[in-house]
């Protein structure tokens, strides 16, 4: 039995972790990764023998204090690091939480984490939207592409096009670039009159932009802003892409289209957050994050919750809350009310970086046309082999007139990844909201497992 499970080893998992065991809380860190950093601070795998791993990072410092921390300075008790540990779900009962985590690759035994309190930290996900020639070999996300690089040091192809929209692009296309990539184009469908509309939210992050605009330059990567991508093209697999500028209204402009030749296309249209164990335990989400109030809380007693589950806005936004998170935590733990005064300025930065990520969140909506482009024999459900004509079947013939009855008339989203890539473009094909989905594991859960689990609560008389 540990004070406080922590679910996520990203930088807000991180950041609450040494918070809350610098003030004296035996914390667990539970991860499906093989090692600490998340998404932002993806580290190479230890057997690649990296000598410098900087140098595809930002904000390497804050990485190294981080680190040092996991590794036990400053605290009064050592984190517990649970690596390649892949919850599956997280119960509440009269003593506490179980955290229930199947280990390893191959993810087929469970263990139980017991603890007093939980602070989900579990980041989010990439949404891609489909097109024509999106599932051929080469096609990657563009977060998987930049996973390749930081974690396998591996690049996906020698010419890439970096597309969607969002400003992660922007890393992916000089990261690539840097490694030696051609990049052939950078395809934004927002415009610059998209961000000038946000600007005064986003004067903080001038310096940032500027600095990848020059990166750009420097490896000469164009910039297609208020482009798309309407086709990918190859036979076994991608020989390159049709792209095409988009009206104000995120309409395709007729006549504009022209093939760019590439190996990788590197796509994605924005982030998700991951809020499956947040519902299991019954918290509150607020549209599609978990809700939380100023001190990270769920309204579940005993769940924080901090970093992108709460809503995409980017690495130091994820510090700064977990850093609440943690003191929140130690407080509450030794039954006392905690003084915001001393998280003052992770507050205030707090409250700065939620803004500029709203403002981003709306410079960067996902082109508002992007359907007309997917075609009828365009796969939409890769898991269930769903096309965009069978979806378009349920709702125009069928009448489905929710998400939930596409699934059930067409099989989408029942599969592997239980909607999570499909769920937005079945959504936006079938002209309904985006919802969260309610799916009782976080991840597939072998039957012996269930079975298992079954038992012991049969034993314990809780079943
Ligand atoms: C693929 C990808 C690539 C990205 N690359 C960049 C980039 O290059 N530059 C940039 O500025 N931003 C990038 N981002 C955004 C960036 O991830 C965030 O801004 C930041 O890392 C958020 O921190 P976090 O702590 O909230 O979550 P994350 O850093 O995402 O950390 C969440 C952690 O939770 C773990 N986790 C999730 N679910 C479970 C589970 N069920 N069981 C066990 N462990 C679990 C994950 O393994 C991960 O380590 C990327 C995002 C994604 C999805």
């Amino acid at each position: 039995m540990t004070d406080l499970a922590v679910i996520g080893a990203g930088p807000a998992g991180l950041a609450a972790a040494l918070a809350a065991a610098a003030r004296g809380v035996r914390v667990a860190i539970v991860d499906s990764a093989t090692e600490a950093g998340g998404q932002f601070y993806r580290q190479p795998a230890s057997g690649l023998r990296s000598r410098r791993p900087q140098a595809l990072h930002h904000q390497w410092r804050t990485w190294e204090r981080l680190r040092d921390g996991l590794a036990g300075s400053g605290a009064r008790f050592a984190v517990q690091f649970l690596t390649e540990h892949h919850v599956w779900s997280v119960e509440r009962d009269s003593d506490g939480f179980t955290v229930h985590a199947l280990l390893g690759p191959e993810q087929r035994e469970s263990v139980a984490v017991r603890a007093d309190a939980v602070l989900l930290a579990t980041g989010g996900y990439e949404r891609v939207l489909p097109f024509p020639g999106w599932t051929l070999p080469g096609v990657v996300t563009a977060g998987g592409a930049q996973a390749m690089l930081k974690g396998g040091l591996v690049v996906p192809g020698r010419t890439a096009v970096v597309a969607g929209t969002g400003p992660l692009l922007l890393p992916v296309a000089t990261g690539l670039a840097a490694a030696g990539v051609e990049v052939a184009a950078l395809v934004e469908a927002a415009g610059p009159k998209d961000l000038v509309r946000h600007g005064r939210a986003l004067v903080g992050k001038l310096p940032e932009g500027a600095g990848y605009a020059a990166r750009l330059l420097r490896h000469r990567v164009r910039l297609l802003s208020r482009h798309t991508v309407v086709r990918a093209h190859g036979d076994d697999r991608l020989t390159g892409v049709t792209v095409a500028a988009l009206d104000t209204r995120g309409r395709v402009r007729p006549g504009t289209e022209r093939y760019l030749p590439c190996d990788t296309l590197a796509v994605g249209h924005g982030m998700l957050p991951h809020t499956d164990l947040a519902e299991t335990l019954g918290c509150r989400l607020d549209g599609l994050t978990v809700a939380v109030d100023d001190e990270q809380r769920t309204d579940v007693p005993g769940v924080w919750a901090a970093g992108e589950s709460t809503g995409i806005g980017g690495a130091a936004l994820a510090l700064a809350e977990g850093h609440i998170a943690g003191r929140s935590i130690a407080a509450r733990l030794r039954g006392s009310e905690p003084d915001p005064a001393q998280w003052a300025s992770a507050a205030k930065a707090r409250t700065r970086l939620r803004k500029s990520a709203a403002a981003l969140d709306a410079a960067y909506p996902p082109p508002a046309h992007w359907s007309d482009q997917v075609t009828d024999d365009t796969l939409v459900c890769r898991c269930e082999e769903v096309t965009a004509g069978a979806v378009r079947e349920a709702v125009d013939e069928l009448g489905a007139g929710d998400v939930r009855t596409v699934k059930l008339l067409t099989r989408a989203g029942m599969g592997w990844c239980q909607g999570r890539v499909c769920g937005p473009a079945v959504a936006g094909l079938a002209g309904c909201e985006l919802t969260p989905s309610r799916r009782p594991f976080a991840r597939p859960v072998p039957l012996g497992v269930l079975a298992r689990q079954h038992d012991m609560a049969t034993e314990k008389g809780t079943s």
